[in-house]
């Protein structure tokens, strides 16, 4: 059985009143959900979330590392520094960095480098824009973002990290994606690792994104390759978060 995860992406949200009554809630709850639990707050407030959870069991995610190690890159935030402060998970690749920033495969595959070597547990987001999914090339859009990785990692390097596939379309659109659109891709998504090694593909979190809320978790989570979620809207209120993570 592969372990259920639940990811609240806060994006660039929030101030230190907001967070702390977001994670103590968070934390009051944490205990009674069988899914695992991680949240990505912006890089201010990171520390504050770890101390809030670090009794919890509730792991802390940063949305973003930089693709160098150290020195003159003004500011940028390496994965060493976010290990430092107690951060377990770092998202590489959302649709938002690769869209608004420019970022490219090869660029990710950096960060990815840097997120391992500082021993941060990398979730490589992928997706397909509206257009490329009426153009029928879904699968190999996704594929082919996830591909590098498979080539610049070792199996054993792979082996701590977690897939999120977030369609484009869906993320705070409101659009979700149905569960059998999901899990189609997701079935795509572990055929294509387990030709790198099957017993790991069958192990990897792939988790869903995109317009994940309360009400649509349950059906989303049913399926047999949607191994939770990546929640961004709906992470910010902390019922509707905890609702998700009970889906899971
Ligand atoms: P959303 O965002 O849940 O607001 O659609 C998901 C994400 O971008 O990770």
């Amino acid at each position: 059985m592969r372990q259920k995860r639940v990811a609240g992406n806060w994006k660039m949200n929030g101030d230190q009143a907001q967070n702390a009554a977001l994670l103590h809630a968070i934390a009051e709850q944490a205990e009674k959900t069988t899914a695992a639990l991680l949240v990505c707050p912006p890089f201010p407030y990171l520390l504050q979330a770890v101390a809030a959870l670090q009794t919890t069991g509730v792991e802390i995610g940063a949305q973003d590392c930089s693709a160098y190690q150290e020195g003159a890159y003004t500011g940028e935030v390496s994965a060493r520094m976010l290990a430092d402060l107690g951060v377990q998970w770092v998202l590489i690749g959302h649709s938002e960095r690769r869209h608004y920033h420019g970022e490219d495969n090869a660029l990710l595959v950096e960060k990815g480098r840097r997120a391992v070597e500082a021993g941060l547990k990398p979730i490589l987001c992928v997706g397909e824009t509206l257009a490329e999914r009426e153009q029928g090339l879904t699968q190999q859009v996704v594929a082919a973002q996830i591909a590098p990785f498979l080539e610049h990692f070792t199996l054993q390097e792979l082996a701590s990290f977690c897939i999120a596939y977030e369609p484009v379309w869906a993320i705070g659109t409101g659009l979700t994606a149905t569960p059998e659109e999901a899990q189609a891709v997701h079935a795509a998504i572990r055929a294509q690792l387990a030709e790198v090694d099957a017993s790991w593909a069958e192990q990897v979190g792939v988790l869903y994104g995109g317009s994940v809320k309360a009400d649509n978790a349950a059906s989303l989570f049913s399926m047999p390759d949607i191994d939770g979620g990546l929640i961004g809207g709906a992470s910010l209120d902390a019922g509707q978060f905890l609702a998700i993570a009970n889906a899971a």
